[in-house]
């Protein structure tokens, strides 16, 4: 099995010169190999290949012999990750590659080589780096990336494999539905609501005052530098608040449950609407979803995403009943035909859960099938993991 940890790592002033420049040729040889790619796709109608960017390495450090001083593994890292780009962007999965800014978040890339000992890691060309490691980690280290963050700060994250299988993927168990929403980042089949925490607001205003205070400053002045990062702490806290509360949300709910069933957000389609374009883009749905992804499978858990094809929204879950329309401001609801009166989100929820259970009967394996795989209504979770949760976890119905 496979694990990432991202660990600190303070570099030397001989180090971090030795890093900077590393950072720079990863740089020059990505938008490089970009801007070749984007030539040769207009010229051709076709783009180059992994190899087909590593073929132009060679004559390209003779050109340019400070090229030939990054360490080479470093370069072919970039050709891997542009072509892996460029597949995730044709398969609907990324925005088109981009240019990379020396003003950005730096990055350079170990498929190998790297060493981890007594509190130190070991950098082919840049040598030993002291490095803070929190816990012990298990197997063998493969790819190492090295970056280096907005605010100064230098990471190291490190990829293991322990050897080991990933746990077979089991759907025996209870099953939640979850609908990720704007009123709540994510409501649940059994009731909960999961707000996004409080002092998110409070480091949004920060964010605002700053960022005026930054656009206040003459251009090229010290003064304005230091604005820049400022505002760039106060976006890396942000950051953190929100990966912290998605980490333990994702936990949570996996631990809690055997199979994790989620709506596919059309995201796309709904970033269009500018009404919500902006709540949308800061709720980082994607990231929460691909935790909820790699968390279950790694415990041998069902996560499965369903399409926004039925109304999850406007059919009653009690009697299957559809309403014509559900306009976005009522949060509440009563049946016309069986007069069970609705929550908006947790009906959405467990008409999530009760269709992702529906296509795991039919198209998977005999576990889904009879009436073992369905959990009570109603059951009550914890709250410990989630220092946020709103509302009553009892469906409101009315009887
Ligand atoms: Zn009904």
């Amino acid at each position: 099995m496979r694990n990432v940890a991202k660990v600190r790592i303070y570099p030397t002033s001989e180090q971090q010169i030795a890093l900077s420049k590393a950072f720079g040729c990863a740089r020059w040889w990505w938008n490089y190999a970009l801007s070749l790619n984007n030539e040769t796709y207009k010229a051709t109608g076709k783009g180059l290949s992994r190899q087909g960017y590593n073929d132009q390495l060679p004559p390209l450090k003779k050109q340019f012999p400070w090229l030939a001083q990054c360490y080479s593994q470093v370069l072919q890292s970039v050709s891997l990750n542009l072509s892996q780009a460029f597949i995730n962007f044709f398969e609907g999965r990324s925005k088109y590659p981009n240019f990379k800014s020396k003003h950005g978040k730096q990055s350079i890339q170990y498929p190998q080589h790297v060493r981890l000992h007594d509190g130190v890691i070991k950098l082919p060309k840049i040598g030993e780096v002291k490095v803070k490691l929190h816990r012990v980690f298990d197997g063998q280290l493969k790819t190492v990336t090295v970056s280096l963050s907005k605010t100064g700060k230098y990471y190291a994250s490190l990829l293991f494999d322990d050897g080991t299988d990933e746990p077979e993927i089991t759907s025996q168990g209870k099953a939640v539905g979850i609908d990720l929403g704007l009123t709540h980042f994510a409501i649940t089949s059994d009731g909960s609501k999961f707000d996004n925490p409080k002092h998110l607001k409070k480091h949004e205003r920060n964010l605002k005052r700053k960022q005026r205070k930054l656009s206040r400053k003459q251009k090229g002045s010290k003064r304005r530098a230091k604005a820049r990062r400022l505002v760039a702490r106060v976006h890396e806290r942000i950051a953190n608040t929100r990966k912290d509360f998605h980490h333990k949300l994702s936990r949570k709910l996996v631990n809690e449950n055997q199979v994790i069933i989620v709506e596919t957000l059309a995201v796309k389609n709904m970033v269009k609407n500018h009404n919500l374009a902006k709540a949308i883009s800061d709720c980082g749905w994607s990231e929460f979803t691909r935790q909820l992804e790699y968390k279950a499978q790694k415990n041998g858990k069902t996560y499965l995403e369903i399409n926004r094809f039925f109304p999850s929204s406007k059919t009653c879950h009690v009697c299957l009943h559809q309403v014509d329309s559900l306009s976005l401001e009522i949060r509440s609801w009563t049946c016309s035909n069986c007069k069970t009166h609705h929550d908006r989100d947790v009906n959405a929820a467990i008409n999530i859960r009760d269709e992702g259970l529906r296509v795991l009967a039919l198209g998977t394996s005999a576990t889904a099938q009879g009436g073992n795989v369905r959990p009570k209504r109603g059951r009550k979770s914890s709250v410990e993991a989630v220092a946020v949760e709103l509302g009553s976890p009892v469906p409101l119905w009315a009887g």
